[in-house]
Order: C-alpha cells, then sequence, then structure tokens
C-alpha cells in the first residue's frame, strides 16, 4: 500500500514533501479557525502519513477551494489541489466524512448536472434542507430570491446530452 504522499502524488502530481512549516497557507485560510486540522497540519500530517486522522477530519470537507493557500506557498504546492486530491481518496476508501452534509451536497449537484444539464439551485437548496430536517429555516430567503428572480422556480434543460459525455468521460480516466 502506498503512503499518503504517494497517493497523493498519484491523484494530483504533488509532493507535500517539499513543505518545510512556514504555514503561509494556513495564515491566508478563510476557513482555518473552524478547522481540526489547518493546511499546515494537513500538510505534516500527510508527510507523516498520519492517513486515517487527516481523511476523518473535517478540514478536507470544510476547504472552499478558494486557492489562497496554494497562491501564497513559497514553495508552490498547490495545497487546493492537495485539498481534492484527499476528497478523493477519502470517497474511494470508504472514509466516512468529517462534515457528512457536504459530500451529499456535492452527489446532489452532479444529479442535478446529469438530469438537468446544470445546478437546479431550489431543488439542490430544498433536498439539502430536507435530509438536515430544517425544511422550513429558508422559506423567507428563498421566496424573496424567487420574486427578484435569483432562483428559478422551474429547472432549465440544457446542453444534458453534452454534460453526460463530459461526466462518462471523467468516469472513464477515473477508472483507468
Ligand atoms: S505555505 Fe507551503 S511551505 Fe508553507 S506551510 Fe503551507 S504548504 Fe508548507
Ligand atoms: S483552498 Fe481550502 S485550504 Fe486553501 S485557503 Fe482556501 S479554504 Fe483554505
Amino acid at each position: 500500500m502506498h503512503t499518503l504522499s504517494l497517493q497523493i502524488q498519484d491523484v494530483v502530481g504533488e509532493n507535500v514533501n517539499i513543505c518545510y512549516q512556514c504555514e503561509k497557507c494556513t495564515s491566508g485560510c478563510p476557513v482555518s479557525p473552524e478547522m481540526e486540522f489547518v493546511p499546515a497540519q494537513i500538510m505534516h500530517a500527510a508527510q507523516l502519513n498520519l492517513k486515517q486522522k487527516i481523511l476523518g477530519a473535517n478540514s478536507i470537507w470544510l476547504c472552499a477551494s478558494c486557492e489562497t493557500c496554494t497562491t501564497r506557498c513559497p514553495q508552490g504546492i498547490d495545497i487546493s489541489a492537495i485539498m481534492d486530491a484527499l476528497r478523493i481518496i477519502a470517497r474511494r476508501e470508504k472514509v466516512k466524512a468529517g462534515v457528512p452534509s457536504v459530500p451529499v451536497f456535492y452527489n446532489l449537484c452532479l444529479l442535478s448536472l446529469r438530469f438537468v444539464g446544470c445546478i437546479y439551485e431550489l431543488g439542490v437548496a430544498g433536498y439539502m434542507r430536507f435530509r438536515t430536517g430544517a425544511l422550513l429555516e429558508d422559506m423567507p430567503v428563498a421566496k424573496e430570491f424567487i420574486k427578484r428572480g435569483k432562483i428559478k422556480f422551474f429547472p432549465k434543460f440544457r446542453n444534458v446530452g453534452r454534460i453526460n459525455r463530459i461526466i462518462s468521460r471523467v468516469k472513464k480516466y477515473e477508472s483507468i
């Protein structure tokens, strides 16, 4: 079995071992205060192959992929891509997500892309609320969004065939 650093390298071609813990990534990360392990700690844990600690942490699911860490790293490490890789590895290895609602959200977005060809916001948001048991919580805001035309009540189907061809190609690529 590969070490975590090799697995990350396989998935995104990034080398965690060149991180020297300057913490510039962490100091710029907007969600680090909420993370169990901040980006620099994730890098260090990956170097030490503390796989279960990282894959089970909320950090990889809270990451907003904003790429601030990536632009700040003096070593040119794409930390945001490493966060992607860790999510991919966690899903492949069926590790329970540290923030379960995030993979549910990703699945719903993918489902929406497959059937509608774009993200049907009202459907995704409604189902998320249904899953979390807070169905009516956002109703006043949702009503306002719909009234102002910011969210469409009905889905607008477009490019469904094209999107599905892209998804099939990605799946084929991922299974290689
Ligand atoms: S900014 Fe780069 S070198 Fe510094 S701690 Fe983060 S990943 Fe490591
Ligand atoms: S990409 Fe993720 S880890 Fe990096 S700064 Fe943004 S939220 Fe933080």
